[in-house]
């Protein structure tokens, strides 16, 4: 299965995707994760895509297209993947069709987490991530287990300027993809509002509904 994960920051599509590839047998490929890999590693585009992240502006497209189509073309996802954060704008998408367009393979399905504005600023300011295992959590909604407290940290764009920066950009570049997926009969809506395990189950059920 190829799908794609859409949705504001915060709206748990990493934690989603985590908790869901293992059962599908695809491969989790996370843009987001990618680029601040690059930024620790201290690489060319880690240096140019780092001041746009900590802005909580979107990276140019010219630096997140190649990365993630290289990443997409690697043999571990030939037999699937899940986009955590790609696309995020409407020639991140063009590319993407061109891309499976020219590998002969399809898109199965663009997933939709909804989660209300006036939800979001909470959710991302508690979250924290262990930096060794990458497992994400939320001070409230998904505390961490006292073992692994002391080590978390938290990502640099999860201030609540950024988040309000990067709320913005999601409806001014990103929720126009929204249509072009709906068109081509690719959308799924889930509500993202709730605990892990009930939004959990409910894309369960939306991709089971799909056959
Ligand atoms: P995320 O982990 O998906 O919230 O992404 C963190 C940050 O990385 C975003 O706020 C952007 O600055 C950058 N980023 C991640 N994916 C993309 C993308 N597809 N296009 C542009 N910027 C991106």
């Amino acid at each position: 299965m190829r799908m794609i994960l859409v949705g504001p920051p915060g709206a748990g599509k990493g934690t989603q995707a985590a908790r869901l590839v293992d059962a599908l047998s695809i491969v989790h490929i996370s843009s987001g994760d990618m680029l601040r890999a690059a930024v620790k590693d201290g690489t060319e585009l880690g240096r140019r895509a780092d001041e746009y992240m900590q802005a909580g502006a979107l990276v140019p497209d010219s630096l997140v297209i190649d990365l993630v189509l290289e990443r997409i073309a690697r043999p571990d996802a030939s037999a699937g993947f899940m986009l955590d954060g790609f696309p995020r704008t409407r020639p991140q998408a063009e590319a993407l069709d061109a891309a499976m367009q020219a590998a002969g393979k399809q898109l199965d399905v663009v997933l939709l987490i909804e989660v209300p504005d006036a939800l979001i600023v909470e959710r991302i300011t508690g979250r924290r991530s262990d930096p060794e295992t990458g497992a994400i959590y939320h001070l409230t909604f998904n505390p961490p287990p006292a073992s692994v407290e002391g080590r978390l940290v938290q990502r640099r764009d999860d201030t609540e300027e950024a988040c309000r920066a990067r709320l913005e950009k999601y409806h001014a570049e990103t929720a126009p993809i929204v249509p072009y997926y709906e068109e081509r009969g690719l959308l799924l809506r889930v509500d993202g509002v709730g605990g892990l395990d009930e939004v959990t189950d409910r894309i369960r059920r939306a991709l089971d509904s799909r056959g």
